[in-house]
């Protein structure tokens, strides 16, 4: 019975907890799967986007201001003219450079293929100088303008955006190529706002996977290229226009990345994000679960465990007792009376038995009804019990028929003991319906002989009772 209860409630907190954590665990994974989805193949996205857009708002203006230049009539005649007075050329880029807050502003002659600078003629441009592959690109280009970040022939310790513009004269002859140069800071600003906005490392590569823009609060250790084995999945994102990959780190988190190719630049934008923050709410919402789970499981286990208990108990008692006066029955008797022999055998201590038996019975019976009988022997056990020791055992025999364990008793005391509940039953009023009447009984008392049988035992208490019974009933006598 005991391990079969363990049985059950292992079973069924068993249950409980795989059930709660299973369904606990799938709405997790779909959850993370899904904000993890949505993260890559969306906000990610969103934010490349956003900067790019953003970066082609802020080349609108260099490339319009290189337009003017380029249609300038002042540019066209003067480099028609021969390019007389190069001071006068260096003016006019210092005017353009000072107007409209660039870094830098050129002219480069097709004709004579100096660069004109602010500050004069710096140099010339040359097709095997690998400085100047710039303007002979530019000069090839089907293109109006191209756009292109490059070391500054002024200051070449940094790198700035120039936009190149073709100019071309009213009779469709390449005169040279004009434009402005920006800082790059305008761009680093933005990826490091967005960076603080959103939380998430953003930075450009060139085609060879060479970080060559960042903001400055940035991580190292976070990316992809710096990663043993990972050069693959770089690869993949130096290869494309554009991409959106995941990764897993050691320490369990996902690197979720998406890369576009900012053809201006010719570089790629990168957005990195190292886990989701939806997952930490997510892990948060789990714990939750389980702890819910664990608290029902606790809550339906005791539930459990106390109706069981309380059905066994129920159980115990339908099994041990008699239903109607609550005594023992007398299947548990015979246990508990081989026991107290035992017992009494081994301690040397008398066991005494009395039988009773209610008087005229039969008569109350037939004129109340088995009913009222059932009652009054209902009240009869009860006023009996109310005579005895918690340690004594009371056995309805059958019928209206007692016996009555007693150890650690001996005759003389077992015939008090009768005789008190002899008095005490005659000197009750029994309720007889409307009626109060008086019940006798009678008993016998034996004490048990060494080594002596229940059956014998009983006998002789038996055979006692009947004396009373013939002597009149309601009386004890000694068997
Ligand atoms: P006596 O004084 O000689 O004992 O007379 P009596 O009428 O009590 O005779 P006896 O003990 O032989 O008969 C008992 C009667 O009790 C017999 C039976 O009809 C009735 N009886 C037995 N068991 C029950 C019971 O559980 N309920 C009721 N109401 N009557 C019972
Ligand atoms: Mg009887
Ligand atoms: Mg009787």
């Amino acid at each position: 019975m005991h391990s079969n209860k363990k049985f059950f409630a292992v079973a069924l907190s068993a249950l409980l907890l795989v059930g709660f954590i299973a369904t606990s665990l799938i709405s997790y994974y779909v959850a993370k799967d899904s904000t993890g989805r949505q993260l890559q193949e969306q906000m990610l996205p969103l934010t490349s986007d956003n900067i790019y857009s953003e970066i082609q708002r802020d080349l609108l203006q260099p490339v319009l201001i290189s337009s003017l230049m380029a249609n300038d009539t002042f540019v066209n005649e003067w480099a028609r003219g021969g390019e007389g007075d190069p001071q006068r050329m260096a003016n006019y880029l210092a005017h353009i450079r000072q107007k409209y807050n660039a870094i830098t502003s050129f002219f480069v002659s097709e004709k004579t293929r100096n660069y004109y600078h602010p500050s004069g003629i710096i140099k010339q441009v040359d097709p095997s100088d690998t400085a100047d592959a710039w303007y002979f690109r530019a000069r090839e280009s089907s293109d109006e303008y191209e756009i292109n970040i490059d070391r500054d022939t002024a200051d070449p310790s940094r790198l700035s955006i120039f936009v190149n513009y073709r100019i071309i004269d009213q009779s469709g002859r390449f005169i040279g190529i004009t434009g402005v140069g920006l800082s790059l800071n305008t761009v680093a600003e933005l990826i490091e706002n967005y960076q603080k906005r959103y939380g998430r490392e953003i930075f450009f590569v060139n085609r060879e996977g060479d970080i060559t823009l960042r903001s400055s609060n940035f991580d190292e250790q976070l990316h992809l290229k710096n990663r043993d084995g990972l050069n693959r999945l770089f690869t993949r994102v130096l290869t494309s226009p554009s991409a959106s990959v995941s990764y897993e780190l050691e320490n369990g988190n996902t690197v979720y990345l998406n890369s576009r190719l900012v053809p201006e630049f010719d570089w790629f934008l990168v957005v990195e994000q190292i886990n989701d923050p939806a997952t930490e709410r997510i892990e948060g919402a789990l714990l939750v679960n389980v702890l819910i789970s664990v608290g029902i499981s606790v809550v339906v286990l005791l539930i459990a465990y106390f109706t069981v208990a309380g059905y066994q108990r129920r159980l115990e008692t339908m099994a041990t007792q008699d239903k109607l006066t609550g005594a023992t029955n007398r299947q548990v008797f015979d246990v508990i009376f081989n026991r107290a022999a035992k017992r009494a055998d081994r301690a040397g201590t008398p066991l005494s038995l009395i039988a009773m038996d209610i008087d005229n019975f039969k008569d109350i019976n037939d004129t109340y009804g088995h009913q009222r009988g059932d009652e009054v022997i209902r009240a009869v056990a009860q006023v009996i019990e109310e005579q005895v020791r918690e340690v004594d055992t009371l056995c309805r025999w059958g019928g209206e028929e007692f016996v009555l364990l007693l150890e650690n008793c001996d005759r003389d005391q077992a015939f008090d003991v009768a005789e008190k509940i002899r008095r005490a039953v005659a000197e009750h009023t029994f309720r007889f319906g409307a009626d109060m009447k008086s019940v006798t009984v009678s008993l016998g008392v034996a004490e048990r002989r060494k080594n002596e049988s229940q059956d014998s035992l009983q006998s002789r208490c038996d055979h006692a009772m009947y004396r009373s019974k013939g002597e009149g009933r309601n009386r004890v006598n000694r068997g």
